[in-house]
């Protein structure tokens, strides 16, 4: 068998739809499982399209996922140009050739024939975009252009029989060719449409295997045709199912999820997101949900790849990404976590590790934690009823006689890490005689006012640090014997 080559062949919209980074993660595993290669080639055609910066995104966005190629713009190879825009002389020539095999014609119609969008396009058999020029001689074209005239080249589809093409995932589909139109191949500036770049380019690069959204099933035919006219092999057609935001509709940019870049500003890590996409369109064998880029390449099969679209769902990723945030060594947790711990608790000198440790297990995302720290900096107005616990038997009053307990243990120590703030508080417990919420729950009530924190007394202590600790628990008393 030949190598693989597969080819992730993105627009430069400057937006990464999480749609197309699950293409090009199918098209990356697909050439890794059969070690092959990971081809990137930018389709920048669609001038008005076009947005500054947006090349960068995409190189970002693969390089941050690990999706790298083995071929691109930036590294070369044996193929290129692999921006489309550097490509445009060859279409000309290859466009050309079909026309002299009586595979395409040139087309002097109107203009808005260079056009085959949907706004544009007449309907009625006049959509098929077959007109006189079909059946005019070259000799006469010819003639006309020398005289001036500008044409387009028109694929010349045939007008009876049918055409089937294989696709990995929906088998063999067959069409009538009277159903399908005579497509512009190239433009009247010279330019190829993308129908036509797509399969020469495609074909010149050496692609086996193409992976694309289903989007393009209706043009496979076409592409078909214009291969065999051409006397090329195709390459495998693997076309995956939409993502969806609910049953009718799917997912867009305006859904604020629609993007890697959205989800990385909600605070979802990369290696979270990379695999909830993996399982948006493909069903493991297994139990296993949980993925590296490693076990992705061993896994991947086009068996798994569904027939149906995938419906976005958030709670899911959510629970990916919890399982990635988990995970990580809590160094690497605190460097992620701590630009989010600082958006609401910019207090110096508080404990980042010992806080880290209690956010860790809570975090699902990294935007759930400006909120569970805003405590830090401000201690709420609270409710004195927050110290009433029926499980742990508290209420004000033991509260009171608790927290003149722990005041002077707390002023004692020398030292403020974990172990000593611990062992303090349990010696306290034990010569009190009492259970340990008894002191525990109000300690916690006056450090961070909330009734849910992250982390208990001995923690919320530590990582206010022993002045506002102290500060606290006064206030807490004073708050307390005002109420009496
Ligand atoms: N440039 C096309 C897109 O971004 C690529 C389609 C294909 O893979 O053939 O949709």
């Amino acid at each position: 068998m030949a190598k693989v080559r597969t080819r992730f062949a993105p627009s430069p919209t400057g937006y990464m739809h999480i749609g197309n980074l699950r293409t090009a993660l199918y098209t990356y595993l697909i050439a890794k499982k059969h070690k092959g290669d990971f081809i990137l080639r930018i389709e920048d055609t669609d001038r008005e399209r076009f947005v500054e910066g947006a090349t960068e995104v995409i190189y970002k966005t693969l390089r941050d996922c690990g999706l790298n190629w083995d071929e691109g713009p930036d590294v070369g190879g044996d193929y290129g140009p692999y921006i489309q825009s550097e490509r445009m002389g060859m279409y000309k020539e290859y466009a050309e050739k079909l026309v002299e095999t009586g595979d395409a014609y040139y087309c002097f119609c109107d203009k808005t024939a260079d056009d085959d969008s949907e706004e544009n396009k007449p309907s009625g058999a006049a959509s098929l975009n077959r007109c006189g020029c079909r059946d005019c001689s070259l000799e006469d074209a010819k003639k006309r252009i020398a005289d001036g005239a500008v044409p387009v080249i028109r694929q010349k589809i045939p007008t009876e029989g049918t055409t089937t093409f294989h696709d990995e995932i929906y088998g063999d589909i067959t069409v009538d060719n009277a159903d399908l139109d005579d497509q512009v191949l190239l433009k009247s500036d010279g330019m190829p449409t993308y129908n036509f770049a797509n399969v020469v380019d495609d074909h010149t690069m050496g692609i086996t295997h193409v992976v694309r959204g289903n989007e393009y099933l209706s043009s496979a035919p076409k592409y078909d045709l214009l291969y065999a006219a051409f006397g090329w092999q195709p390459p495998v057609y693997i076309h995956v199912e939409h993502i969806m935001k609910d049953a009718q509709h799917k997912l867009a940019k305006r859904d604020g999820d629609a993007s890697f870049q959205d989800l990385i500003t909600k605070g979802y890590m990369t290696e979270g997101i990379l695999n909830y996409i993996l399982l948006l369109g493909w069903a493991p064998k297994g139990e296993q949900e949980i993925f590296s880029l490693d076990e992705m390449i061993e896994a991947f099969d086009l068996d798994g790849i569904s027939k149906s679209p995938a419906i976005f769902d958030g709670l899911k990723l959510k629970a990916i990404n919890a399982q990635y945030v988990r995970a990580l060594p809590l160094e690497k947790y605190m460097e992620y976590a701590e630009p989010y711990i600082r958006q609401t608790a910019k207090r110096e000198g508080i404990d980042i590790k010992e806080l880290c440790s209690v956010l860790q297990p809570r975090t699902e995302v990294f935007t759930d934690i400006p909120e569970q720290v805003d405590f830090i900096d401000v201690l709420p107005q609270y409710d004195l009823e927050l110290y009433t616990s029926k499980k742990m038997k508290t209420n004000p009053e033991t509260a009171l006689v608790a927290l003149g307990k722990i005041l002077p243990v707390m002023e004692s120590l020398d030292s403020f890490d974990h172990d000593t703030v611990h062992d303090a508080l349990f010696k306290l417990i034990e010569t009190e005689g009492v259970k340990n919420g008894y002191i525990l729950w109000p300690l916690r009530i006056a450090l961070c006012g909330k009734q849910v924190s992250p982390g208990g007394g001995v923690e919320l202590a530590v990582i206010l640090g022993k002045d506002e600790t102290i500060a606290r628990i006064k206030k807490g008393i004073e708050l307390l014997e005002a109420a009496k």
